[in-house]
């Protein structure tokens, strides 16, 4: 049988034709035409108040980390089950992470933890909606109200999907998100900073232009630029624009290709519950983006022999992130508190092949396969 791999990035067919347009516009660096056509389209589309393309979710992360002015002393609040780019952006600046659990239900922070670890060195708090699945952003936006803290979304996974109707990464003061070819809209390499917070919209165009006030200028707003901020170069070229617009046109598309592939993993293993494993959980009020199908296993060596079990099978299933407060940059820094869903979730949770072109046909395959693992067919 072919491999199945985990992840094929998915082409649309417009991408490489909309590239050669910004070719023969002659005009290939960054804020071109496509950037405007891809800003445009989240503004309308999911109601942000303003974006900035980035050159990938890390680099967005990294320009709010600025844009917040987090400095040494400060502290932030994530979760140690998450993308080493969430917490990087703070520790640039010299900020301390306090890291939180899982919840059980689902990887997302348990919010009920948060609380207990805010002090007033407290800064940020930074939710990450894992696979694409709302965090607790109710719960969230009051303690950042009460304590007076900023809500940075990590929502690389989560273009499209939503929290009591509201588009994730329109909720926090500040969002990232990926076009990484492992997300659900690709652009091999980008990202995007969502702004919906008046304080920080001039800041952050000037940020991401190396401290210039340059975006001003071309608009015709001041008569010369010059450096007014700190910054760096966080804007992508438009070709990058380009390909990622192409994949935009087609998002309702890829999105639905997606749903069914998520829905037939979901029907055909759902019986997996009855043996104790766990299949994705939704709480109320979330919508669900199909970035991805994970399973949670019973024990780490449970996930092991499964793993080469679908292999054997050339089926590709990956397990995912590592504690990230037991990881060797981090393991002396963290306050020594234990994080068991954390732990559970590193050792037991496998992600299982999703991509667009994936079929049907493929799809039951590896469900099939799981379920003769666990004795179930
Ligand atoms: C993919 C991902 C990132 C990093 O995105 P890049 O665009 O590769 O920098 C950050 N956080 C999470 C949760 C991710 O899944």
């Amino acid at each position: 049988m072919a491999k199945i791999p985990f992840n094929i990035p998915y082409f649309v067919g417009t991408e490489l034709t909309y590239m050669s347009h910004t070719i023969a516009g002659t005009k290939i660096s960054g804020d071109g035409v496509f950037t405007k056509k891809c800003h445009d389209f989240f503004e309308k589309k999911y109601d942000f108040k303003k974006v900035l393309l980035t050159t990938s979710c890390t680099d967005a992360l990294e320009l709010a980390a600025i844009l917040l002015d987090i400095k040494e002393g400060d502290e932030i609040i994530a979760p140690s089950y998450t993308f080493v780019s969430t917490v990087n952006a703070f520790i640039l600046r010299g900020a301390k992470i306090v890291f939180c659990d899982s919840l059980e239900q689902n990887p997302n922070i348990d919010v009920a933890q948060i609380e207990k670890q805010i002090t007033p060195k407290t800064k940020a708090i930074v939710p990450v909606h894992y696979a694409g699945i709302a965090c607790d952003m109710d719960s969230i936006m009051l303690l950042a109200d009460k304590y007076n803290l900023f809500v940075v979304e990590d929502a690389a996974q989560a273009i499209d999907s939503f929290y009591k109707n509201k588009p994730l990464g329109s909720i926090g003061h500040l969002a990232a998100f990926s076009f990484h070819e492992t997300k659900n809209i690709i652009a091999g390499e980008g990202g995007m900073l969502a702004i919906n917070d008046d304080r920080f919209l001039q800041r952050a165009e000037i940020i991401r232009e190396k401290g210039t006030n340059r975006s001003q200028f071309f608009r015709g707003e001041v008569d010369k630029y010059g450096w007014v901020d700190m910054g760096s170069s966080f804007l992508p070229s438009d070709m990058i624009a380009a390909f990622l617009y192409a994949q935009l046109e087609q998002i309702d598309a890829i999105q639905n290709k997606r749903k069914q592939i998520w829905d037939t993993y979901y029907n055909r293993l759902q019986v997996l519950q009855n043996k104790g494993v766990q299949l994705p959980y939704l709480p109320q009020g979330t919508t669900n983006n199909a970035h991805m199908f994970y399973l949670v296993c019973r024990s780490l060596q449970e996930r092991s022999e499964l793993i080469h079990f679908l292999k054997e099978k050339n089926i590709q299933a990956v397990f995912h992130y590592l504690s990230l407060h037991k990881s060797e940059y981090y393991k002396e820094k963290h306050d020594g508190r234990v994080l068991p869903q954390t732990d559970r979730y590193t050792d037991c949770l496998l992600r299982l092949p999703f991509y667009p072109n994936l079929t049907t046909e493929q799809v039951q395959l590896i469900a099939q396969a799981i379920l003769e693992f666990y004795d179930l067919l």
